[in-house]
């Protein structure tokens, strides 16, 4: 086959031929295509998108290119979660050993932070020791154990799929709904899971900008997901506003541990119980969406899911006298009260300006290879609607950098809005998008 008559034909709006994708993608992971030639693929694609076979076709290619996880050894039915990236997301710290905890098994492989988002595996390396490479042997026997494992993925995971996203990050072709929808999926297919709950976040500090797209893109996961075998079901939840009230991996992982012991914040974990209780009615344990929430504030209020949580950290070689006593970490050298400059009330906060601060703070990477510091981040005391008075304070920030650059602090100051009139209520979840239909949140279903 020839490279360039299956660019020209991507290019001129024509569907690639299951043989064509494959000998196309086998080609360049061979090393016989060159980079500039499925660089114009993947250019071509983001302009004329991909039917549903092409998708499905790309997606199996990369789940071929790469080892697959053997999970039938563990039972039930097991389902995982994957977010679309969000800012103060540690959604997936508190889910895994909640769900677990609940009889369901989670087998979570996570990613970094990168951009404005963060990552769940760098969350949980702010724990010291603890280790997000696993051998298979070591996460299935967790597996068996707690029901529970969060860990990277391995190098032999749908290999093909590191190589083209390599490409795309440096060619602005990320954000193409076909390429990010095969992307995800050929991993989770790859890692095992039987069924997926998809956290696909929209809003200012959302992954994919607009309404129509991120609705695109959670209909496009759910079909294709559904159509390579995983159970897939996705919420559409608001990201115009942090999750809960830290940014920053040491601060997010206490927060995720306050959750799992009774504590957790309002918007946190209304999003981790309305997943969490999909994933538990998708594997049949809830009958019903209101069953699947009592399920699990039974599991935190028993202390089983904080238990569950404290036995992943040791069994992954975390210190847990840390998470037992927060007060040995050690503290950030900087912090810096940022107050309000006028009474009223809050209104937006750019969870996109406050990702960039926290990672400007030493809580973000922006070369993959760039190391963290775990303590710093942004700790919030207000959130939208929110009553403030003149010099109260909105927010701490943390950091070891001797000076906090002037251009953070005005990046904070002007990432919170305050308006005399309390502003409209958001939907904090607005959708649960199934195979079979939309349903408006909440649900009504008992
Ligand atoms: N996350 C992925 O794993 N792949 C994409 O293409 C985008 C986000």
């Amino acid at each position: 086959m020839n490279p360039v008559v299956l660019i020209e034909k991507k290019r001129d709006g024509g569907s690639l031929t299951e043989s064509e994708m494959e000998w196309m993608i086998r080609a360049y992971i061979k090393g016989d295509i060159p980079d500039y030639q499925m660089s114009a693929m993947l250019m071509a694609v983001y302009f004329q998108g991909m039917d549903q076979e092409e998708m499905a076709c790309l997606t199996q290619v990369m789940i071929d290119s790469g080892d697959t996880v053997d999970l039938s050894s563990i039972q039930p039915m097991k389902v995982d979660k994957h977010s679309t990236g969000g800012v103060g997301d540690k959604v997936s710290l508190i889910l895994a050993p909640l769900v677990a905890s609940a009889g369901v098994p989670v087998p979570m492989m996570a990613g970094r932070g990168l951009g404005h988002t963060g990552g769940t595996l760098d969350k949980l390396e702010s724990i010291p020791g603890f280790r997000v490479r696993l051998s298979e042997t070591d996460f299935i026997s967790q597996l068996q154990e707690i029901g529970c494992a969060i860990i990277g993925q391995t190098d032999k995971i749908a290999p093909a799929d590191r190589l083209l996203y390599a490409l795309r990050d440096v060619t602005g072709t990320v954000p193409s709904i076909p390429l990010i929808c095969s992307s995800i999926l050929s991993k989770k297919k790859a890692e095992g899971t039987d069924a997926l709950v998809l956290d696909v976040k929209i809003g200012a500090g959302a992954f994919l900008a607009g309404t129509e797209a991120t609705y695109e893109l959670a209909r496009t996961l759910v079909r294709l997901g559904n159509r390579i075998g995983i159970e897939t079901v996705a919420l559409i939840t608001n990201m115009d506003q942090p999750l809960g009230n830290t940014i920053g991996n040491w601060l997010e992982t206490m927060e995720a541990a306050e959750a799992l012991q009774g504590g957790g914040p309002g918007d946190l974990m209304d999003v981790t119980l309305a997943l969490g209780s999909i994933m538990l009615v998708t594997a049949g344990k809830a009958g019903h969406y209101q069953e699947g929430v009592q399920i699990l504030q039974h599991s935190i209020a028993s202390g089983e899911a904080w238990h569950r949580f404290v036995r992943m950290a040791e069994l992954q070689g975390g210190d847990i006298s840390v998470l037992n006593n927060p007060d040995r970490y050690p503290s950030s050298k900087h912090q810096l009260d940022i107050a309000a400059t006028e009474s009223g009330f809050i209104g937006n906060i750019d969870a996109r300006q406050l990702g960039l601060a926290a990672m400007a703070l030493g809580a973000g990477r922006l070369k993959k290879e760039e190391a963290l510091d775990y303590k710093a981040g942004i700790r919030l005391y207000k959130k939208r609607g929110d009553d403030v008075e003149t010099g109260e304070t909105l927010m701490t920030l943390f950091t070891d950098l001797s000076t906090i650059p002037d251009a953070v602090q005005s990046r904070v100051n002007q990432a919170i809005e305050i308006s005399r009139r309390p502003p409209d209520k958001l939907p904090l979840i607005e959708k649960i998008i199934s195979a079979d239909d939309e349903v408006q949140f909440p649900y009504e279903d008992q």
